[in-house]
């Protein structure tokens, strides 16, 4: 996987805060690339509006408020004493308190909270939802881990964490290798080191205890209604369309569900160890037992199912011809050479559930060949804003149907599409969901942040 930091061109009016972006943060390369690809937008921006400039608004944004990092000491099952780091980077709470999930795996490192912090900021504000941009994580991996392991890790992670924590200042989620069973053992150590049942403190919890109907679905299914608007509103349907589906984890899994029900055939699906073509389309039931009860990898699928389907160890699942794209599994999975792939095999939509899983040289590709392509900030935003559904049933001791939740996320997916669409076509850029997502989202915060002063 390749990335460029010189795909994407900044206006020469941001060029400045680009380069100290560059100059503070040294080696942080995936951050520089989620900083590039919005700055990339927003010289249309601040042409037409030059207070934001004059204001200091982008070195202001750039520039997280707090940035946590911690020793997280545990115990193996053998004995053994086990450091790992943690972090917290609380970047912006002028639309609300820090909201945005946790990432447990071993490439986590600081730059990498900061870009998924960073893409959260503007990704909340497209909600409308009252919820500022935080991200967090560690470098521990929870593959191959006992329960009793991960249970003493995550205590271990929230006696430090819980003291910067609370529902009206950060509220943590899941992400990559953070899903029921860790939000289980992190909220319990909560509410015992605080001696509050806080639920609105953690979303994602189970439905016994705080949880919301429809959050575990939620990014999965709300990837599937953005896109869903994007193909109706080129007047076309998703019904009878050939879709790929990266990843097989919390997104993959319910994009796929919901891909399915529109009436497409999901052909391919994958994890780190490589991907599966199963023509008939994807077996949710045996995919959702392997990876949410036994814990396997993706070959066991091909070896249970049997037949034609067939397991390509390593390679890129994006040489499976397809005409809906959605990666779904992490950044940077998709580089230029993968979407040239695709043009060639006849893509016409592609649709990130993951955080940027798209190179910038990838959403060239796609750009200029036509391709409809809707930013993971718009598409998987079904996730956090169910997150704050799960906030307000929890404020309000309340627990809703799975028909109202679901039916709330599927407004907001069509009120952000709308929302990214019309900001576009305002600015003179039909078509460009990457424009309308970092204008609309980028406005929505400059605004709320010139209004409370210098802060
Ligand atoms: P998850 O449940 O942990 O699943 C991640 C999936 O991606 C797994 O199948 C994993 O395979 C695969 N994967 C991870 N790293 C990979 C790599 N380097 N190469 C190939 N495959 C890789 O995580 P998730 O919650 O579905 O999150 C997936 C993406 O969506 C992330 O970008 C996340 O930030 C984003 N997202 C998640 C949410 C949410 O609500 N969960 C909301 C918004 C955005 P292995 O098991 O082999 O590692």
């Amino acid at each position: 996987m390749t990335t460029s930091a010189t795909e994407t061109i900044i206006d020469p009016a941001l060029q400045g805060a680009y380069q100290e972006v560059l100059r503070r943060n040294p080696g942080e390369h995936e951050f520089h690339q989620a900083v590039e690809e919005v700055l990339g937008s927003l010289g249309p921006v601040v042409s037409r509006h030059p207070h934001y400039l004059a204001e200091s608004v982008i070195e202001r944004l750039c520039e997280p408020e707090r940035q946590i990092i911690f020793r997280v000491p545990w115990t193996d099952d053998a004995g053994q004493v086990q450091i790992n780091r943690g972090f917290r980077v609380e970047y912006s709470s002028v639309l609300g308190p820090y909201k945005g999930g946790l990432r447990f795996h071993p490439s986590v490192l600081l730059g990498t909270v900061k870009f998924l912090g960073f893409e959260q900021i503007f990704k909340n504000a497209l909600t409308g939802l009252p919820i500022g941009g935080a991200k967090g994580g560690s470098d521990f991996d929870p593959k191959g881990r006992s329960d009793a392991e991960v249970m003493r890790f995550c205590q271990s992670f929230m006696t430090e964490l819980y003291r910067h924590l609370g529902e009206y200042t950060d509220v943590p989620a899941g992400d990559i290798g953070v899903g029921s069973r860790e939000i289980g053992y992190l909220f319990g150590q909560y509410k015992r080191i605080t001696n509050r049942y806080e639920a609105g403190v953690l979303t994602g919890k189970g439905l016994a205890w705080g949880g919301s109907r429809a959050r575990t679905e939620a990014t999965g299914y709300g990837t599937v209604y953005f896109a869903n608007e994007m193909v109706r509103h080129a007047g076309r349907s998703l019904d009878g369309q050939r879709v790929v589906v990266s990843g097989s984890g919390n997104v993959a899994i319910y994009a796929i569900e919901k891909a399915t029900e529109f009436g497409g055939t999901v052909v391919a699906a994958s994890d780190s160890s490589g991907y599966v073509v199963d023509e008939a389309g994807i077996d949710l039931d045996l995919l959702k037992d392997l990876k949410e009860v036994r814990r396997e990898r993706i070959v066991r699928y091909a070896e249970e199912k049997g037949g034609n389907v067939r397991f390509v160890e390593g390679g890129s699942i994006w040489d499976v011809p397809c005409d809906v794209a959605l990666p779904c599994a992490t950044q940077n999975e998709l580089d230029d050479t993968a979407a040239a792939t695709l043009v060639r095999n006849g893509v016409s939509i592609v649709a990130e559930g993951a955080n940027m899983p798209c190179t910038p040289g990838a959403a060239r590709t796609f750009r200029e060949a036509g391709v409809l392509f809707g930013p993971g900030k718009a598409v998987n935003a079904g996730g956090v804003a169910t997150s704050a559904l799960e906030m307000q049933q929890n404020a309000s001791r309340d627990s809703w149907t799975f028909e109202h939740t679901d039916e709330r996320l599927g407004d907001i997916m069509r009120n952000i599409h709308e929302r990214v669409v019309t900001t576009a076509e305002d600015y003179d850029r039909p078509g460009d969901y990457v424009f309308g997502a970092n204008a609309a989202g980028f406005t929505a915060v400059a605004d709320a942040m010139l209004a409370m002063g210098v802060i």
